[in-house]
């Protein structure tokens, strides 16, 4: 990796060199992110009522070591964000678990889900509808594919209360994140389900899917993909980097993550897990209302045969390589630094991002285990 990567000025020159040496380290063309404007047209299904574009800082962290299944080798990782500091943390975790051998991030489950809401006469009504479609998945799935080449209806899965039936529709969604592709097929599907049970549509989204909300269903079940992704840090790396111990780190992890959060209820339990999907998403033109579900990521920590072992399990990682914002100049400059543009890309991105998310893990609880989060935020955020 060039040494204009390791350039940390602040003048336009710093920002152009520390570019180049991207572009070189990734073989990739950024002159949209280096400030040419994109034209209005590569944004006509993204945006209505467009007067112009807002321009968000953008940078990136690593190298970062990751030993996926589909990412695999040293990544530079766009990220943007206004919040300065955040960048040079994530940097630091790269550093760290890069230092200490790499990273695993593996994909472990794909499903995007939509589930409609329909009406019932009574329960009686709503169990036999509910079993007609637990019966006739075949059909279902028939009617869902007809609206798609790449998504696939995976399964089903019927809910009553009261007078209200939800079917809670799992797809398979290719490289896309796959909302707009769920949405319309289980319109045509929930059109057969009105016509076959006489349960009549209230609505495509019934809110048990849940997009853009924080639940429990998804935290446990998943929805997008779900990432693991874990590290061990040798005790002297993590003393020479990050003055602190395994037992400090684990403790403050113990005591904020799972206890603070238990506490509070929370349906996330880590650091800051949105910070790093946030300043990713925006980067790389994922829809960033996810986040809310994004950040539903559970991070441990346990000192083992002495080191630290960091994992973070991401139950909602709803990325894409194709569709949605992925086109737009920018977003797809920031997609190719990591070699994620287009087919057969998705899963690659998910581990990249599962990855940065366990990077920003650790350097936060680093930082607040050795007592460092207010001065470096002075330091370099304000
Ligand atoms: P999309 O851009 O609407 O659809 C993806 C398109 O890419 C489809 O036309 C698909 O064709 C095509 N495609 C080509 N190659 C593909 C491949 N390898 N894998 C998958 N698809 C491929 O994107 P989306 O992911 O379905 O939806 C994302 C958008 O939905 C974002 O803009 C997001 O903000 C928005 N969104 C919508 C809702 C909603 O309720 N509608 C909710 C939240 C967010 P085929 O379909 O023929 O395969």
């Amino acid at each position: 990796m060039g040494a204009g990567l390791k350039n940390r000025g602040k003048t336009r020159e710093d920002v152009d060199e520390r570019r180049r040496a991207v572009e070189e380290a990734t073989g990739t063309d950024l002159r949209h992110i280096g400030g040419k404007p994109i034209d209005p047209e590569a944004a006509e299904k993204n945006i209505e009522n467009m007067i112009g574009t807002v321009q968000v800082p953008v940078g990136f962290v690593g190298p970062l070591d990751i030993k996926g299944d589909h990412a695999v080798g040293q990544f530079l990782i766009p990220m943007a964000t206004t919040e300065g500091a955040l960048l040079a943390s994530v940097n630091r975790g790269c550093s760290v678990i890069t230092a200490s051998g790499g990273a695993t991030s593996v994909v472990v489950k794909d499903e995007m889900v939509r589930a409609p809401v329909f009406r019932v006469r009574d329960t009686r009504h709503a169990v036999k509808a509910g079993e007609w479609v637990r019966d006739n998945l075949a059909v279902l799935k028939d009617v869902a594919e007809g609206t798609t080449r790449h998504g696939k209806l995976l399964s089903a899965n019927p809910f009553v209360v009261g007078r209200s039936l939800f079917v809670r529709l799992a797809y398979s969604t290719g490289d896309a994140m796959g909302m707009n592709m769920a949405t319309i097929a289980s319109e045509a599907v929930a059109k057969v389900v009105e016509k076959e049970t006489g349960a009549v549509l209230i609505s495509v989204s019934g809110n048990l899917c849940v997009d853009k909300k924080p639940a429990a269903i998804n935290s446990i079940l998943g929805r997008g993909k779900i990432v693991l992704a874990d590290a061990t840090i040798p005790r002297v790396v993590l003393e020479e980097k990050m003055h602190t111990t395994p037992e400090a780190v684990a403790e403050t992890c113990y005591r904020k993550c799972s206890i603070g959060s238990s506490l509070a209820a929370s349906l996330g339990s880590n650091a800051h897990a949105a910070n790093m999907l946030a300043a990713l998403y925006i980067a790389t033109g994922q829809d960033p209302a996810q986040v809310v579900e994004g950040s539903m990521v559970t991070t441990t920590c346990e000192v083992v045969d002495g080191d630290l072992y960091i994992s973070v399990r991401l139950p909602c990682l709803e990325v894409g390589t194709v569709g949605g914002g992925t086109r737009l100049p920018c977003q797809a400059e920031a997609l190719s630094m990591m070699g994620c543009v287009g087919e057969g890309k998705a899963w690659k991105l998910a581990e990249i991002a599962g990855a940065a998310v366990l990077a920003g893990e650790l350097s936060t609880l680093c930082a607040q285990s050795a007592g460092h989060l207010g001065s470096a935020h002075s330091r370099l955020g304000r």
